[in-house]
């Protein structure tokens, strides 16, 4: 074996939550070095022995090895001296199926084909019979946080090839049986927040879980809540070192974690149930698996929250979003008066924004004319929308609608798309009863994974943002399918033997053998309709709902600027989807829609605004019905908002300072930036009368300074406290009203 010691230069960010999104500027460019193997020269050919190279970032070294038939993950480092060495040789498909027979794959490196950089290996083997390439792909994007991880297998043989489940990534990692461990993981706040959402689990012997995530949860009885697929496992004591791993796709996917001696295993990747899965290759097509992330950390499971959100922002998040100073935007939206939306209503909300300092007015659904027919309902803006976004541009305001461009229904105008249509008929994954009929704002989902479908949906996708003068898209509803009865579109045709569909209030959802790679085709065909619309239009923002945090993800959050968390959206609910999903994904990114609840002292009123303030916020109120304080509170809150809070919502660092909140007890988030030495404490007081006081104890401060503390409602005067005391005693808050609220200023000294 030959080894290569080669210096390679690469910027690290010196100061990473200020500019993330640029790690060229602001950074301090430090030397390194990789042991890189001579992939292109024929030195590895004559000694095909395993060839070791490792990638870096900052945060975490892999050690990767390039064997003759397969390749392997042969570490995992982290900074704090914490190292775990992986067992699990990557098995690469064994077989595969060419016109109906079963044919073996044979592999073999192909050094020539390889190559390693700092940022990037590739190790590609080959299968002479039937031809195939597959390519094992490392990645450091950011000079700091995770590495990931995709295998692509391309057909070079001519003919179509079924493929069998190809996980993303297999973990064996050796790990000292007296080792306690925790597994945390999120739930989606999909609908509504569960009574717990955020799961801590010790990982003892026999420790076997599995976490489920989709374009749409829609779980049968007693099935487990979705999660956010990743996970982060790490040592229960000091410094509670770990790894952590995530999937960047929002199709059917799974995360298994067990625990069986000195072992603990874990696979990421698409979902292999109800199976067996299969996927078609094209002759000359390819399939990959979805990406994966892989990471260590120190400091528990903020300390892995603090690497993984800024990178998330860095390396999937859209750089033109993150560097727009108005992001996350304040929003007045329209569903506060549901479907019973229209000009006079709009235009009365549009200078309602104004007058409070919001910044976009987003209309939500009930515009239409009918499900699959997105065009404006002429009864109720019978100047069009377009009339309505030049309203909001004239004061200043930015204009988003509320759509489900995938779903079709009965509506008969030139224009809209109809189940009895013959086209769309052929693109809906189910076929309807002669009686169907949609709900208001329901209808049938489409294929996107049928190009045809595909091809539609981005036309028509670019004509309501073009026609309407959109600066948001909001996506709802079942909108990318995971589930298809057809035996005539790309995907594998189901098992109709054990085939399910479930009618749920317009729409099916089917359940087969083909439901995995149905969402395969249709999320990549959805990605590029996204990519492709934002290319044309790169200052147009994305919301994604999917009924209120179904399709949180890092798929979605590569392709999406923001996410509604829940369905549910009165104070509690609202804390707890932030609580839960604050965990995986930075808080700009996480909406909140603050609804009507009842508010019977302004103690209340402001507790109900803040608990929907921590992330992006989203007013749905009829802010014609506040009273003039209400106003002026809305106002001030408002102008704090952008003054104060969202430059720590961007950049700072997060930190869980409280139980997960129920309402009963006291509940915060803690916001700290080490580069500008300020921050907050969002500090909310449950309904227990007798906890009129509570003690949040602070993280990422240091010790041995001094800290100015500005209570903002005046709950207690302001003062100076040691950075010590904050950390251990803590900060003290006092509220005199139940479900009240606080936000407590921090500045170093
Ligand atoms: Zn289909």
């Amino acid at each position: 074996m030959i080894e290569i010691r080669a210096l390679h230069h690469r910027p690290i960010c010196g100061d990473r939550q200020e500019t993330p999104n640029n790690p060229q500027s602001e950074c301090r460019w430090i030397a390194f070095s990789i042991t890189a193997l001579l992939l292109a020269s024929g030195a590895m050919a004559q000694q095909p022995r395993d060839a070791s190279v490792s990638l870096n970032t900052s945060d975490v070294r892999i050690g990767l090895s390039a064997g003759s038939e397969a390749p392997r993950l042969t570490r995992i480092a982290g900074l704090a001296g914490a190292d775990w060495l992986n067992q699990q040789p990557e098995t690469l498909p064994q077989s595969v199926e060419v016109n109906g027979a079963k044919v073996a794959a044979a592999w073999h490196l192909k050094p020539a084909l390889g190559s390693a950089d700092a940022r990037h290996v590739v190790f590609v083997y080959e299968s002479a019979e039937p031809h195939m390439l597959l390519r094992w792909q490392w990645e450091a994007r950011a000079a700091f946080g995770p590495v990931e991880h995709r295998i692509t297998i391309e057909n070079l043989s001519g003919q179509e090839i079924w493929l069998p489940m190809v996980d993303s990534l297999r973990l064996n990692l050796q790990t000292p049986q007296d080792m306690a461990l925790r597994n945390l993981y999120v739930e989606k706040g999909a609908d509504t927040p569960s009574p717990q959402g955020t799961h801590v689990e010790p990982v003892s012997e026999g420790y076997r879980w599995i976490g489920k995530s989709s374009t749409y949860a829609f779980p049968s009885p007693g099935e487990q809540r979705e999660i956010i697929p990743a996970l982060f496992v790490y040592g229960e004591d000091h410094p509670q070192s770990g790894w952590f791993a995530g999937i960047e796709f929002s199709g059917r996917t799974r995360i298994t974690l067990v625990r069986s001696g000195d072992r603990v295993e874990s696979v990421l990747g698409l979902n292999p149930e109800p199976g067996p899965f299969a996927t078609r290759i094209e002759p000359g097509g390819r399939f990959e698996t979805p990406p994966v992330f892989l990471g260590a950390f120190t400091a528990g499971p903020d300390g892995a929250g603090n690497q993984l959100r800024p990178w998330v922002r860095a390396v999937l998040g859209n750089p033109r979003t993150w560097n727009d100073p108005q992001y996350p935007l304040t929003v007045n939206n329209s569903w506060g008066s549901g479907m019973q939306v229209d000009e006079a209503l709009a235009l009365r909300m549009i200078a309602q924004s104004k007058e409070l300092g919001l910044e976009m007015f987003h209309l939500d659904a009930g515009w239409f004319r009918g499900v699959g027919d997105w065009y404006p309902d002429a009864k109720k803006f019978p100047h069009g929308l377009a009339s309505i976004a030049d309203a909001a541009h004239m004061q200043g305001l930015r204009f988003g609608i509320w759509v489900d461009w995938s779903q079709a229904a009965l509506d008969t105008e030139p224009g809209a798309l109809n189940v009895h249509n013959p086209a769309a008929r052929g693109w809906l994954i189910s076929d309807l009863p002669p009686n169907w009929k949609p709900e208001e704002f329901k209808g049938q989902t489409i294929d996107l994974g049928v190009p045809a479908a595909r091809d539609y949906a981005a036309k028509e996708v670019k004509r309501i943002v073009e026609d309407y003068r959109l600066d948001m898209l909001e996506h709802d509803g079942y909108l990318v399918a995971q589930g298809c009865v057809r035996d005539d579109h790309p995907h594998a045709p189901p098992n109709r033997s054990t085939m399910r569909i479930v009618h749920d209030w317009a729409s099916d959802f089917v359940l087969a053998s083909n439901s995995t790679d149905v969402s395969y085709h249709a999320v990549r065909a959805y990605y590029e309709i996204y990519e492709k619309l934002r290319r044309e239009h790169p200052g147009l923002l994305f919301e994604i709902c999917n009924d209120g945090g179904r399709m949180v993800d890092f798929g979605s959050a590569a392709h999406g600027d923001y996410f509604s968390i829940t369905d549910t959206y009165d104070p509690l609910s609202n804390r707890r989807a932030f609580y839960d999903t604050s965990h995986m994904l930075p808080a700009a990114m996480l909406e909140s829609y603050v609804e009507k609840w009842p508010v019977p002292r302004s103690e209340n009123f402001l507790y109900m605004l803040r608990s929907g303030m921590m992330g992006w916020v989203s007013i749905m109120l009829d802010t014609t019905a506040w009273t003039p304080e209400q106003h002026e509170t809305t106002k001030r809150a408002i102008a704090l908002y952008k003054e104060k809070l969202r430059p720590l919502i961007r950049d700072a660092e997060l930190y869980h300072v409280s139980d997960r909140p129920d309402g009963v007890h006291w509940d915060g988030v803690e916001y700290w930036n080490p580069v500008r030495g300020n921050g907050v404490v969002f500090a909310f007081r449950g309904a227990t009368p007798s906890e009129s006081e509570h003690r949040f104890v602070l993280a990422g401060l240091d010790p041995s300074r001094r800290y100015r503390l500005h209570f903002e409602d005046g709950s207690a005067p302001d003062r100076e406290v040691q950075g010590s005391e904050l950390l251990s005693t803590g900060l003290d808050v006092h509220l005199a009203t139940t479900l009240s609220s606080e936000l407590v200023f921090l500045q170093l000294i």
